[in-house]
């Protein structure tokens, strides 16, 4: 029946009034307050052929309605006028001027980004609008603490306290931590949401000190309705700063509130801490971000290369071949395959055309050095002598049968793919054999990768063990 009444009277409706019935629904389906905070911020521009255009006052304001309410929006908007297939948000910055202007009123007070800005400094508010959960992608690595870090932000009350976030540099976990904050706050606003990295803290609690008023630290502290603290393993050797973190972190797990916090270690390694303190912070729920797969580094990268195709519009397109190529050779950190995708899509627009792997490697000759140093042909053949209980004299001897001969295989296809070492020099290192042998157990491997999947999954464990390095 909605169809009907659209297909009559679509001519007559005009873009205006197909937009108010837009926001009705959307006010019905999200309530007063989201489409106060939110969707009100939106103003429709215009329409050119399948795309509707729409202006907000910033960046953070469309990522959020990008990431919680664009499909119900197009979807609304295809029942008033089926020919709208797309929407296209900009930013307009003058609207934000107009926004601050009218502060005090209902709607600045709602708008939760105005809220955050009024009610916080930025040294008390240091969050990443990128780092939220829907920008961070999950894999077999990261689901565990990913759905840890949702549990808790979703619940009043997480039960496990403290949720302990271990892992590597660069895998993730400021970007869970900043997206805890920014989760709770956008669902409830008045809560007392405290981010801090433990240098922070240290700092803060220092200062206080020689300003001789630690209560009002103190008591802000303590007055947290969650507190967030990021890289503990730094809050080292200031014996009366860890003591008040130790008092601070008891009495809010004392009266339930949620504590969280990151370390590159486990508890027990936290050299520095106190026995008490290690058991304290290890008491709650400790979760791993495990080094990162293949897989994971390939959609991140698909994800961020998206975002920045939506950003510049008519640049240049990577081919997968590139985007497969950095997933596998910037390993060991987010950050940098992030920062060499970013790299390369700007020489690529740079130089004004489209980019092959021949230039890939020579834009990112340096980030690959350092990337490549720390694996030697000697860690990979460790390695897969260790993942199939073979010796490693045995690996690299002349025996062939088949319990040694795959394995030595799966080790030359590893070394071409994760060192810079040429094949003769390959061959050299498995018992002086020629560089032929080393192309065809490359082939046989790849043959048995793409037949096989035990294979595919042997070569990828083996693979994270030796990257994890
Ligand atoms: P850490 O705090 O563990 O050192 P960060 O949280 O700062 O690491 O992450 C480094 C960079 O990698 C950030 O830009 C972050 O957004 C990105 N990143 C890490 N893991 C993911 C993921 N699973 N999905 C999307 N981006 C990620
Ligand atoms: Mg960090």
């Amino acid at each position: 029946m909605q169809q009907d009444f659209n297909q009559k009277n679509i001519q007559e409706l005009t873009l205006k009034e197909q937009w108010i019935n837009v926001l009705k629904k959307l006010n019905n389906e999200y309530g007063n307050e989201v489409f106060n905070s939110w969707i009100k911020n939106i103003t429709v521009k215009n329409i050119e052929g399948e795309t509707i255009f729409f202006n907000v006052p910033t960046r953070f304001i469309r990522d959020w309605i990008t990431s919680h309410y664009l499909d119900k929006i197009i979807y609304f908007l295809n029942i008033e006028n089926p020919e709208i297939k797309r929407v296209k948000i900009n930013i307009d910055n003058s609207l934000s001027a107009n926004m601050l202007s009218i502060e005090g009123s209902e709607q600045r007070k709602s708008n939760f980004a105005g809220a955050l800005t009024s009610n916080y400094s930025k040294e008390d508010w240091p969050l990443d609008e990128r780092f939220m959960f829907e920008k961070f992608v999950v894999g077999k690595s990261n689901e565990m603490a990913f759905a840890s870090a949702k549990a808790l932000a979703s619940s009043g009350n997480y039960e496990f306290n403290p949720l302990y976030i271990c892992g590597g540099v660069g895998l993730g976990k400021t970007h869970l931590m900043h997206a805890i904050a920014w989760h709770i706050k956008a669902n409830n606003p008045n809560s007392r949401v405290i981010y801090l990295s433990a240098e922070r803290f240290m700092f803060q609690f220092i200062k206080s000190l020689r300003q001789k008023d630690t209560m009002s630290f103190k008591h802000k502290i303590r007055s947290a309705d969650i507190l967030i603290l990021d890289d503990i393993q730094f809050m080292i050797g200031k014996t009366s700063t860890q003591e008040e973190f130790f008092h601070t972190f008891n009495s809010l797990i004392d009266s339930n509130k949620n504590v969280v916090v990151s370390s590159d270690r486990a508890p027990s390694e936290l050299s520095s801490f106190d026995d008490r303190m290690k058991s304290r912070l290890g008491g709650g729920l400790i979760v791993d971000i495990l080094p990162s797969t293949y897989e994971l580094r390939h959609s991140i990268l698909l994800q961020k290369y998206s975002e920045l195709k939506l950003k510049n519009p008519g640049s240049f397109t990577l081919e997968d071949s590139i985007l497969d190529f950095l997933a596998k050779t910037i390993t060991a950190n987010i950050r940098e395959l992030e920062g060499a995708l970013n790299k390369i899509f700007t020489f690529s627009n740079i130089l004004g055309k489209k980019i092959d792997l021949e230039i890939t490697k020579s834009v990112l000759k340096d980030l690959l050095k350092s990337s490549s140093k720390r694996i030697t042909i000697e860690e990979i053949q460790n390695k897969v002598s260790n993942y199939y209980n073979i010796n490693n004299e045995d690996l690299i001897s002349s025996k062939r049968i088949r319990s040694f001969a795959r394995p030595r295989q799966v080790a030359m296809y590893l070394s071409k793919k994760l060192t810079t070492r040429s094949l003769p020099e390959i061959g050299r290192k498995f018992g002086g054999r020629d560089h032929t042998t080393v192309i065809h157990a490359v082939k046989k491997i790849e043959e048995l990768k793409n037949s096989n999947s035990k294979y595919d999954e042997d070569i990828n464990l083996i693979t994270q063990m030796i990257t994890s390095l």
